[in-house]
């Protein structure tokens, strides 16, 4: 049993636009070839050119087909990581105290070398978002890029996890959710941001904004006639080929001219 502090000065975590979500992956790769190349064990994979592969990944993205009640359906891409949760039970769970939520930014880390491998915080988080590295024998977990957010070897525009850094969709949002002025709490207010399964009682820091309704039909139909009246001189004086053969038309005897 490993005690969560009571508050914390900041919550960083990460918004996620579920309207321009492409499900590219690019945000998975990054990850992943960040969190191998930059600290600890890399994130292993077992078989990875056979014919069942797996591995180790800290982000994972999720598509659904979605049918609401009217109009076409549609298709949902759902990326998911570590929520870095205010009621963590992955954290309250670890019998060794690897798994802990810092004071001062509220980000949920492992301390690799307390871990015992034991699985507990997997089976206690509700989104999955623990991975037991097989290789290692360790948990891996989401780390909201701490090594890149305060590392001052790197360009002030890279000190971003490297998933939000990478989203060509500019999908991926970063910053402190406990600050009502930031730009991510500015955002959720404004998109209707949600928590991801609030029934859980967890408190998620990261949040979800909701896909916009899609364009129907019969809008579509209104902005082409909207249109109609900018075509129509267009089509009394036709240029062109056609023009040419209106012209000539109205040549031959018993044209209108
Ligand atoms: S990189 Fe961005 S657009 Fe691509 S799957 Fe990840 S969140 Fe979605
Ligand atoms: S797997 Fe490691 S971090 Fe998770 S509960 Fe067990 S000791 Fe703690
Ligand atoms: S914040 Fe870093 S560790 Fe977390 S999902 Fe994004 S790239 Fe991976």
């Amino acid at each position: 049993m490993t005690d969560l502090p009571h508050t914390t000065s900041r919550k960083m975590g990460l918004v996620i636009d579920l309207d321009t979500c492409v499900g590219c992956h690019a945000c998975v790769i990054s990850c992943k070839g960040w969190n191998t190349e930059n600290y600890g064990a890399p994130l292993s994979d077992q078989d990875a050119y056979g014919a069942d592969p797996s591995g180790t990944f800290l982000n994972r993205v999720h598509s659904y087909e979605v049918q609401p009640e009217q109009g076409h359906a549609q298709l949902i891409h759902f990326p998911k990581s570590c929520l870095h949760c205010e009621d963590a039970p992955c954290v309250t769970v670890c019998p060794t105290g690897a798994s802990y939520k810092r004071v001062e930014d509220g980000i949920v880390l492992v301390n690799e070398e307390d871990c015992i491998g034991c699985g507990l915080c997997a089976w206690s988080c509700p989104y999955g978002a623990r991975e037991l590295d097989l290789a290692a024998g360790v948990m891996k977990k989401c780390t909201l890029c701490v090594d890149r957010i305060y590392n001052e070897n790197l360009p002030e525009e890279d000190r971003q996890p490297a998933c939000v850094r990478t989203c060509p969709a500019g999908a991926r949002h970063f910053g402190d959710l406990g600050d009502p002025g930031s730009d991510v709490s500015q955002l959720v207010a404004a998109r209707g941001g949600m928590d991801l399964m609030p029934e859980m009682g967890t408190k998620p820091v990261n949040k979800y904004l909701p896909p916009r309704p899609k364009d129907t039909l019969s809008q579509t139909h209104e902005q082409i006639d909207v249109l109609a009246p900018f075509l129509a001189p267009v089509a009394e004086d036709t240029g062109g080929f056609l023009g040419w053969l209106d012209r000539a038309l109205d040549k031959l005897p018993g044209g209108s001219n």
